[in-house]
């Protein structure tokens, strides 16, 4: 895969589908700036994903400030020298009925979902001298339409639409830039609250009749990171378990 040595940050990593994705690309000997919305939860994801024999850094950052972001990339150019790999995966799905959705609901959501990857993919485009590959984590909300989620569904159609106009200014630098649309997958934020029955529901829905596990979306973005993706640009790759296929 040649990503030995390489540097990824991955936002979003201190838990569900981001440190599944730290954690693979680890596996690979990729080194990770876990980052997300608190100090604490990086440094103890970031301990675990050490214990591959990588190097880790964990850096606080609220991906919808730019002041932030700004830093987190600075962070990482200080101890690593340079930037290959950036993970957008950071992201909130509240339900909401649209008729009681508030202004504020709104701009929360497209501004952690959508406004972060401007941000995040601007700064680390600037430090991606000798190209890189961007993988943002959008959702089969981005192709179909999911009731309570108004938002959520134009943020992360927004994502594919960002994705393909990016790979496409970005080409002339060696920057390939994907997207992964996860199905329903087993993490804290998604199904830390549902019931046994609520599960079940899910499960039903899904033609391979189980829920994805991070890994199952780890694997697709170690893919589009490597040296084996280096002709794919601008897609969005849906794993689901089928369920888009319906
Ligand atoms: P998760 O378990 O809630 O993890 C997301 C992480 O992002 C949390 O640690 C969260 O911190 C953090 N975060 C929230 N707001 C942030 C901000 N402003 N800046 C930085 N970090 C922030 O969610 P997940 O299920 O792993 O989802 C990861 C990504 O996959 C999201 O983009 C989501 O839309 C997408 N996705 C998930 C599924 C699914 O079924 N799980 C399906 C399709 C797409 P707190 O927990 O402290 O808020």
């Amino acid at each position: 895969m040649q990503l030995k040595d390489k540097v990824a940050i991955v936002t979003g990593a201190k838990q569900g589908i981001g440190l599944g994705i730290a954690m693979a690309l680890a596996k690979e000997g990729c080194n990770v700036v876990i980052s997300d919305i608190e100090q604490a939860g990086c440094e103890t994801a970031a301990a675990e994903v050490e214990k591959l024999g990588v190097k880790t850094l964990a850096v606080a950052c609220d991906v919808s400030q730019k002041k932030a972001v700004d830093n987190l990339i600075a962070k990482t150019v200080k101890k690593f020298g340079k930037l290959d790999i950036l993970v957008n995966n950071a992201g909130i799905f509240p339900f909401v009925p649209f008729v009681d959705m508030k202004e504020g609901d709104w701009d929360k959501v497209l501004d952690v979902n959508l406004k972060s990857i401007f941000l995040c993919s601007q700064a680390a485009v600037k430090e991606m001298k000798s190209g890189g590959k961007i993988v943002s984590i959008s959702s089969i909300a981005s192709l179909v339409g999911f009731e309570g989620l108004v938002h959520y569904c134009a943020s992360k159609g927004g994502v594919n639409g960002m994705t393909r106009a990016l790979a496409l200014e970005l080409a002339g630098k060696k920057i390939n830039v994907n997207a992964v649309a996860p199905g329903a997958i087993e993490t804290p934020g998604a199904t830390g609250a549902m019931t046994a029955d609520m599960k079940k529901g899910t499960v039903a829905s899904i033609p391979w009749k189980r829920m994805g596990t991070p890994d199952d979306i780890a694997q697709a973005v170690v893919f589009l990171a490597s040296d084996k993706a280096d002709y794919i640009t601008g897609q969005i790759l849906a794993v689901d378990g089928g369920w888009t296929s319906r």
